[in-house]
């Protein structure tokens, strides 16, 4: 796959910091950095995260930051995508998975290789075509993309093993639990407590446990935030 796309992106291929090599030194630190799922691990070796950015941004494709793509966004740093991936999976094989926020496509790239299916919605139109543009250059066709604002009730009804919200919040996005199999979790940035910062967050994992909800607080991260309504 990453061989394919780098002939796409002729200009950045000479240099070699798009290579097959430089992104098995980026799973190599997330490895050292303490993402310990090797099936996320594999899925982040195979997605060619420079393609989801700019061409003169691909040279820093495989550092560990985030980098902007465009409309006040950002791509999120890998270590986060690995991490999120890795709480969403907790060892389980996924059938089906929501994402709350596409933005450039890559987290989806990552949870299309590990889940059957993955829904993706984003509220800013420009960045839903950007997506799916990504998504079919790299020829991944079990991603059901849609322009829809994640952070209410949305309009499918589906049935996910796991949701992963890419964008912050200070509160659950309660609507979305309702498209979770029991046993299923949501992974967020959640902002909590009087003395945070809005925008520092803590990565949370909501369970459906048999014996109700089940909260649970990991890294500190910092994301964009969630927000209402269509762009
Ligand atoms: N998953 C992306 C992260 C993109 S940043 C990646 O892999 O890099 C977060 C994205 O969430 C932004 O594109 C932003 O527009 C989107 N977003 C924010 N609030 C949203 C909402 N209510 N519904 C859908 N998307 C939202």
């Amino acid at each position: 796959m990453g061989g394919a796309g780098i002939g796409n992106r002729g200009g950045t291929s000479g240099i070699g910091m798009t290579s097959d090599r430089t992104r098995a030194r980026m799973v190599e630190r997330l490895r050292a950095e303490g993402i310990r799922d090797e099936v996320v691990l594999a899925a982040m070796n195979a997605v060619p995260r420079h393609i989801f950015v700019e061409e003169a941004l691909a040279i820093r494709a495989y550092d560990n930051e985030p980098l902007p793509i465009g409309h006040g966004q950002t791509i999120s740093q890998p270590w986060v995508v690995a991490r999120m991936t890795e709480l969403a999976r907790n060892g389980r094989d996924l059938a089906g998975v929501l994402e709350i926020g596409t933005g450039c496509g890559y987290q989806t790239a990552v949870l299309a290789r590990i889940a059957d299916t993955v829904y993706t919605v984003e509220r800013i139109g420009a960045l839903v075509n950007k997506a799916r543009r990504h998504l079919q250059a790299l020829k991944i066709r079990n991603v059901q993309l849609a322009h829809a604002d994640g952070s209410v009730a949305l309009d499918e009804k589906l049935d996910v093993d796991a949701i992963v919200v890419t964008a912050g919040t200070a509160h659950v996005p309660t609507p979305l639990l309702k498209c979770l199999k029991p046993g299923g979790r949501m992974v967020l940035p959640l902002a909590g407590g009087d003395s945070d910062d809005r925008r520092t967050q803590r990565l949370t994992v909501i369970e459906l446990g048999s014996t109700g909800i089940r909260e649970q607080t990991f890294d500190a991260v910092r994301f964009v935030p969630l927000l209402g309504g269509l762009a």
